[in-house]
């Protein structure tokens, strides 16, 4: 069910335009049904923008959408990233803390334009919205902004300079408590799932999690080595999580993997949508 060139199955992590994707939603759901997959679920950033236009999209292509999200979160004072998949995008509890997440972004962005001026790497706010082309500016587009000022020579290195953890120019995001967040996503009809659990160092956090409804834990990651795919399905198994797997693609040229890199067999999918509140 890992990085198999022919993909088949469900791709349970995808980003799009409307977060910090570089593709848009329509364009996304193609590249899904050209990797072969029958379903996709759109994950963006705290965001259920692009459902319209994917669903629209799928639909012509003969392919299953699953609406999703992907909800900046923290437990245990760490960061996570919380999956949430067959969303209400009209529920009004989740709309309303999905407006908050992008308040806090907008927030965020401001403190970092003024962070990168003080620190002799100015950019301007016009340059980063027309990176983010309409959507919620993020990291990456601020990054691609220091690129185009000539402050960095490429998006990994404006990370490594100005924005990343650490670096002048970072500002941590606010977040949404990951219980609150998992009682949201059920409230709205999903199903909730711990992204990438490796990269979080969220292995201390999972019990918490599941005492507050958590479902499934995403053991297939590009960013995972294949002893942490193993420790994370034993985790899944211990705890009676649904072990998923996503791709967290975000552009044919970006970091992790390539739509259907990582994807999901049926009788998983069942499993999971068996959780659906
Ligand atoms: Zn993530
Ligand atoms: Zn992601």
């Amino acid at each position: 069910m890992t990085t198999d060139p022919e993909a088949s199955g469900t791709d349970l992590h995808v980003h799009s335009t409307f977060s910090d994707g570089q593709h848009s939603p329509a364009a996304v759901m193609a590249l899904a049904a050209d990797a072969g997959l029958t379903a996709v679920a759109l994950t963006d950033h705290d965001t259920t923008g692009g459902f319209g236009a994917a669903a629209a999209a799928a639909s012509e292509l003969g392919l299953r959408f699953i609406p999703g999200v992907e909800i900046s979160s923290h437990c245990d004072g760490r960061d996570i990233h919380l999956l949430a998949w067959f969303v209400d995008p009209d529920h009004a509890g989740l709309r309303n803390a999905l407006a908050r997440l992008a308040g806090a972004r907008e927030r965020r962005l401001q403190a970092m334009l003024k962070a990168l001026s003080l620190a002799g790497a100015p950019v301007q706010e016009t340059a980063v919205r027309e990176e983010s082309d309409g959507h919620v500016p993020g990291r990456p587009h601020v990054a691609a902004a220091l690129v185009a000022a000539g402050h960095a020579t490429s998006v990994q290195s404006a990370f490594d300079r100005w924005i990343g953890q650490g670096r002048p120019g970072f500002v941590a995001l606010e977040r949404i408590p990951a219980g609150e967040a998992i009682a949201l996503v059920r409230a709205a009809g999903g199903v909730a799932g711990l992204a990438h659990p490796g990269l979080a160092h969220a292995g201390r956090s999972l019990p918490a999690l599941v005492q507050s409804g958590l479902a499934a834990v995403e053991c297939d990651h590009p960013g995972h080595d294949p002893g942490q795919r193993r420790r994370w399905r034993e985790a899944a198994q211990r705890l009676g999580l649904v072990a998923t797997s996503g791709s967290d693609f975000h552009g044919s040229s970006l970091r992790h993997g390539f739509i259907g890199s990582e994807s999901l067999d049926g009788a998983t999918m069942a499993a999971l949508e068996a959780c659906r509140p």
